[in-house]
């Protein structure tokens, strides 16, 4: 087979063996090159190869790397490399670990790209993004591949210069349309076959639902909270006015901003993910401070099928999260608005796995703070936001 028939065999193998992916592949422009090793990609859609090294592989060898190349690109691992700033140095490295983050995606009885690292060579579970590789993995000394500019956006020799016309490659605003296009295949895909990888599915789901960052969604929601109440500004009767003495025996109001009474309902029952709900509770700790409630104050109950004593605490870090039953925090929710004085603001931290009240407490503004990917739907009258892994988790990485 002459290369150019090699490789449209091998694309349309690739886009027969992963139909959602087939727009990115057929959006490949091939450049044979001498000066590359085998096969390496640039961030325009264009994979250089050299058809002397690569003229024996056979067409499913070669389909899996056009499959890789399609996720560096899709994935855009460059710009990833260019937001942690990565060092020439650690280049090979994080390949690798981009690596690691496609290969989980390839089906079974499909061979890994030659010299690639699988996530138990990097000493990691599958499923992880390509910075957790990068950051908690071991480094591999023997083997060493450069899928080219398109996994860590430093330009190759062999790159040519960014095109001017779509048939030399493709552009950013055209790569993006590609990515939609691929993310929503992916996802019909599941729908129709329920065989979409499970990464490629996570990148789907994420590039087409635009994700709110849950602190700002959750910052605002408390300083709604908080200025509503305390700026209901009330003419109090409960201190006496100090001109009381000199008026005869009528009462005279106070004017005074009530500080407001905040309590927590946390679900303590065995199934809540730990990280995220301390993820959750030290985010509550912050906002709360910055809005003028001291941790201090705020009542916390704990609740799994019962509610337990409600805990005064200097910090979320220093609640006993007593529980680990099943779930009611219907009854979490009376022992905190049975309390006397009864709350204004009640934020309820749960994964949602729960029985709810079926009217809302009397006086009491309630938030579900719901920790997890996918939380069940809350009754209608239950402000609710989700409290899910971060977009911006590479930073949160990068910065350790
Ligand atoms: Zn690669």
């Amino acid at each position: 087979m002459n290369p150019k028939d090699q490789i449209s065999a091998a694309r349309l193998w690739a886009a027969y063996s992963y139909p959602y992916l087939a727009s990115a592949l057929f959006a490949l422009r091939v450049v044979p090159d001498e000066k590359v090793d085998q096969i390496a990609g640039d961030e325009y859609f264009r994979v250089y190869i050299n058809y002397d090294s690569a003229s024996d592989w056979p067409v499913d060898v070669l389909g899996v790397e056009l499959i890789h190349q399609v996720g560096h690109l899709l994935r855009g691992h460059a710009s990833r490399a260019r937001e942690i700033e990565l060092r020439t140095s650690d280049l090979y490295r994080w390949v690798d670990a981009m690596d690691a983050e496609l290969n989980d995606d390839l089906l079974d009885g499909h061979a890994l790209p030659k010299g690639s690292a699988s996530p138990e060579e990097l000493g990691l579970p599958e499923s992880l993004f390509g910075e957790e590789y990068f950051y908690r993995g071991t480094t591999r000394t023997a083997t060493q591949r450069d899928c080219g500019s398109s996994a860590h956006g430093n330009p190759r020799p062999w790159d040519q210069p960014p095109p001017r016309q779509r048939k030399d490659g493709v552009t950013a605003e055209e790569k993006e349309l590609i990515r939609q296009r691929v993310a929503s295949d992916a996802l019909a895909h599941h729908r129709n076959h329920g065989s979409t990888p499970a990464g490629m599915l996570r990148w789907a789901n994420s590039l087409l639902t635009p994700q709110v960052d849950w602190r700002s969604e959750l910052g605002a929601k408390l300083r709604q909270g908080i200025a509503e109440i305390t700026g209901a500004v009330d003419y109090s009767y409960q201190r006496p006015n100090r001109r009381q003495s000199v008026a005869s025996r009528v009462i005279l109001p106070n004017l005074r901003a009530p500080a407001p009474e905040v309590s927590i309902v946390l679900d303590t029952s065995a199934s809540m993910n730990e990280e995220l709900l301390a993820d959750a509770l030290s985010e509550i700790d912050g906002l709360l401070s910055t809005g003028g409630v001291r941790f201090e104050s705020v009542r916390v109950f704990t609740c799994d099928s019962e509610a337990g004593f409600p805990q005064k605490v200097r910090k979320a870090s220093d609640i006993q999260l007593i529980g680990g039953g099943g779930t009611d925090l219907s009854q979490g929710i009376l022992a905190a608005v049975q309390t006397r004085p009864s709350p204004d603001l009640l934020l309820v931290v749960t994964d949602g796995g729960t029985l709810w009240p079926e009217s809302p407490p009397r006086r009491t503004r309630t938030v579900a703070v719901l920790v997890g990917e996918d939380p069940p739907n809350t009754p209608d009258w239950l402000e609710r936001i989700v409290v899910k892994e971060s977009v911006n988790r590479n930073r949160d990485w990068a910065a350790k």
